[in-house]
Order: structure tokens, then sequence, then C-alpha cells
């Protein structure tokens, strides 16, 4: 790489999708810096998924605990939840997971500035810090800012949370609303009913998490209902005023609500506020992400961006998978084969959990011209003796010319955890019969996925 640098390549930005390719760049021998001015793992680490899936843990074991009386267990008094125990170790974890990245950079001989960065030109970019100004070339600059919650305009928005602050509430809120019917929504909303609040969600149009299996749509919202989640659909919000017993809310349908705490999930956008992209002409697409070519270099070929800054899915490992492409291409020896987003496996860890992976039987019915559906849904055998009314659902869906299995849906409990591995087989491109041929694992939930013999429909 070109001396006439100070780096061969300065991150900004240091998420998982930033550090990874910092990390791995120097271990190829490139001379690399990473600028942050938050905090180290980004949102992942710090307000995403890690203290998400702690938070999902915690509301999982009023479930379990209702759930052990039919085993015989009986707890001396009813259980009681302490939101500061909860919030504070959560946030002793991640400090930890911060010092974890922090050594990880060090040790891979990566220069950190604790800086705000913006770009100058094509090659420089300018830091800013409580220490001072300073200037930085580098032969390439990496974007890796990610995104951020995006607020829509209403009155009294500003009295509403985001997911960037909803993690370290003060107070339990004892009634809760999240506005939106994506991931974010569904998870919290399912978060908070387990710990304990009256939770309302609230969703513009007529069933939530748009672009998932139709069926497996309706499995959850039937489930969430099942477990007290209130679900106002065909609604939003048209404006909240702080009252006399907290936040009131009002609905576009003329319902008002009192609530503690509303979160709003309608979205996050490319975190480029203050990056100075404009000035270099590098522009935003019209779904607000940054255009890049397949070795992820804007239309200035120096400044590459990856993660939530481009269109891509907005989830860590795809943000991952495109900083080990990155340096595979700018600073390894081979080409890389483009990443397939069609099958990524992914999981809504609400409860209970979805985990999907490939074509939702929508998309499967346009893109093939016949296709058969496998589907089952069962009581788990753990719910005999607990009580419990919580159902599970399995379902595939193949490609009836080529018997290939094109997308495999389940919503229950470690949906999350089984999806992982049947990704590994849709991925693979198996077949009907491979999955026919896998003997089942007995007693479990998921050998249903290879015991379905008979399509439900066609
Ligand atoms: P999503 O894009 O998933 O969902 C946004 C929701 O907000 C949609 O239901 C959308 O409705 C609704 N919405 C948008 N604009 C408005 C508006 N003006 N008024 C009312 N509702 C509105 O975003 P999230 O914030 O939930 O999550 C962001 C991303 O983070 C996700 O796309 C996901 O990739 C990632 N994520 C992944 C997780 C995981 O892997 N488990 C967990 C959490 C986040 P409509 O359907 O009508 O557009």
């Amino acid at each position: 790489m070109q001396a006439e640098f100070d780096y061969d390549l300065l991150v900004i930005g240091a998420g998982s999708g930033g550090v990874r390719a910092a990390r791995t760049a120097a271990a190829r021998g490139a001379r690399v810096a990473i600028a942050e001015d938050r905090y180290l793992g980004g949102t992942c680490v710090n307000v995403g998924c890690v203290p998400k899936k702690l938070y999902a843990y915690a509301s999982h074991f009023r479930d379990s605990f209702d759930d052990a009386a039919g085993y015989g267990w009986h707890l001396p008094d009813t259980p009681t939840f302490d939101w500061p125990t909860l919030r504070d170790n959560k946030s002793g974890e991640i400090k930890r997971l911060n010092g974890i990245y922090q050594r990880l950079l060090e040790n891979a001989g990566v220069t950190l500035y604790n800086a705000r960065a913006t770009l100058k030109d094509a090659h420089t970019v300018s830091m800013s810090s409580a220490k001072g100004e300073s200037e930085v070339s580098a032969a390439k600059i990496l974007l890796a800012t990610g995104g951020w919650p995006w607020v829509p305009d209403f009155p009294g928005s500003d009295l509403a949370v985001t997911s960037n602050e909803v993690f370290d509430l003060d107070t339990f809120p004892q009634r809760f609303l999240v506005l939106g019917g994506g991931y974010i929504a569904v998870e919290f909303a399912s978060i908070f009913n387990g710990l304990g609040s009256e939770t309302h969600l609230i969703y513009r149009r007529e069933l939530f998490l748009r672009g998932f299996d139709d069926e497996v749509r309706a499995f959850t919202r039937d489930e969430m209902k099942k477990k007290g989640v209130n679900l106002h659909f065909d609604t939003n919000i048209e404006r909240i005023e702080r009252g006399d017993d907290g936040l009131n809310v009002t609905l576009t349908n003329g319902d008002t609500l009192t609530v503690d705490t509303v979160l709003v999930a309608t979205g996050r956008r490319a975190n480029v506020s203050g990056l100075g992209i404009e000035a270099l002409g590098i522009e935003l697409d019209d779904s607000g992400k940054i255009p890049v070519n397949e070795r992820f270099e804007t239309s200035v070929p120096s400044i590459l961006a990856l993660g939530d800054l481009i269109d891509s899915p907005e989830l860590t490992p795809a943000a991952i998978a495109e900083a080990m492409q990155i340096v595979e291409h700018h600073f390894g020896e081979t080409t890389p084969e483009p990443l397939d987003y069609e099958r990524v496996p992914t999981a809504v860890f609400c409860q209970p959990n979805i985990g999907t992976v490939g074509l939702t039987e929508e998309a499967a019915r346009e893109r093939f011209a016949n296709i058969r559906v496998y589907r089952t849904d069962f009581k788990p055998m753990k719910h005999t003796l607990s009580g419990s009314s919580e159902r599970m659902l399995m379902k595939l869906v193949v490609d009836d010319e080529s018997d290939v299995v094109v997308g495999a849906h389940i919503v229950g409990e470690e949906a999350g955890e089984l999806i992982q591995n049947v990704g590994i087989a849709v991925r693979a491109g198996l077949t009907k019969a491979d999955f026919d041929r896998t003997l089942g694992v007995h007693p479990t939930g998921s050998e249903e996925l290879v015991t379905m013999r008979e399509p439900s429909r066609t």
C-alpha cells in the first residue's frame, strides 16, 4: 500500500462490521486505524442484540415459574422482579464486552481514535475529540457507522424513547407501549410483557411483521395475544401528552391509553449525519442507503461502506460477512464469491421465538410454478404437564419441480437456535427427500421437520 498515507485503512465506526474489518485487515498486514466517538461494539453490543437477548432471557422466567407447578415445583412466594438488578447486571456485562473489543483491536495492532471523524476528501478524515482536532489520511476509508433509530413526527414524539434509551430506563414501566410492527417492536412487547408490564403494541396495518411468512405472522399474533400482549392493529399514534398519571397516548382510531413508557420502533436509518459524505458527492439512494458496487466501493472508489449503511439485511452477521468480503477484495489475493443475501437465517426473539430462512410461502408461489407446503402446529411435549397453551409451528416450503426446500419457518421455544441448523440445509439446497431421509431426534419438537410426509397444501 502507498506509504504516502498515514494508514492503509481507516475505519469509521467500531461496531460489529467496522471492528471485524479493522482486525482482519490488520491481520493481513495492513496499517489500520479505527475511529469511534461512542461505545466499542456498536449497536449490537450496546443497545441491540446483546442486551436485548439478556432481557429476553429475563422475560422468559415468568412462564418458567408458571410451567414449573405442573412438574411438582412450588415456589414459596409469588416471584417478584427487580428492574435495577437486571439493568445494572446487563450494563456490567456490556462493559466487559467493551473491554474485550478494545483488547481485540489493541492485540491486532489497530490504532484506536476516540474521536468523531468527518470526511475531508477521498483520503483524509478530520478527527475531533476533547483533546482537539487532527487530520488523518488513509489509502482506503471504510464507513461503518451503522444505523440510528428513526422517529416519525407527531405531537409529543419527544416524550417517547427509542431502542437507544429503553434498556436503561430509571424505573420499570408498569404500563408499556411500543409503536411499530417490526423486529424491535415485537421483541420489546414480549420482553416487557414477560417482565410483568401491561403491554400494548400499536401497528399501522392489519398484521405485524410485514415481509415474514403470512402464516408465521398470524400464528405469532395468536400466541402473543394468549400471553397477554394487547395488540392494536390498523392504527397509529396521533399524539402523546404528559398527564398526571403518565403519558396519555391518543391513537388515530380514537382510542386513548395511559402508559409509563412509549417506545418508538419504526425502523432505523443510515447513520450518516455529520459524516461529510455530501461534500464528496456520495449520495443516498431512495431507501436512504449508500450505494456501493460489488467491492463495497461508494461513488468515491477509495471510500467503502458496509452494514446498516448499505442496502443489505440490517443484521450483525451480514455486516461481519461484508467486512470479511471487503478485506478479501481490498487486502487479499482472491476475489470472493458475492454474498448470498437470500437464504439468510434470522430470528425474532419474541415469545415464542420466530426462526426463518429462505422464501416465505407467498414469495415461493410467485417464483415457482408449483410448490408444496408442509406445516404442522402442535403442543410441545413440555406443555403436556406445564398446563401452558403455547403451541409450536413448523413449516417447510418446497419447490415441487426440483424438490428443493426453499424456505423453513419455525415459531416456538428456541426457534432462534433451531433455525441456524435448518439454515445450513436450506443454504445447501437440500431436497425434501434429504429431509425425509434424516432420522428424527426423539423426543424433540424439531423432529417434526423430518417427519412431515404429506403436503398440507400445494
Ligand atoms: P423494521 O424496519 O423491522 O420495522 C419498522 C416498523 O415500523 C414496521 O412495522 C413499519 O411498518 C413501522 N413504521 C414505519 N414507519 C412508521 C410510521 N411512520 N408510523 C408507524 N409505523 C411505522 O424496524 P425495527 O425498528 O423493528 O428494526 C430495525 C432493524 O433492526 C430491522 O430491520 C432488523 O433488521 C434489525 N433487528 C434485528 C433483530 C434480530 O435479528 N433479531 C432484532 C432487532 C432489530 P410497515 O410494516 O407498515 O412498514
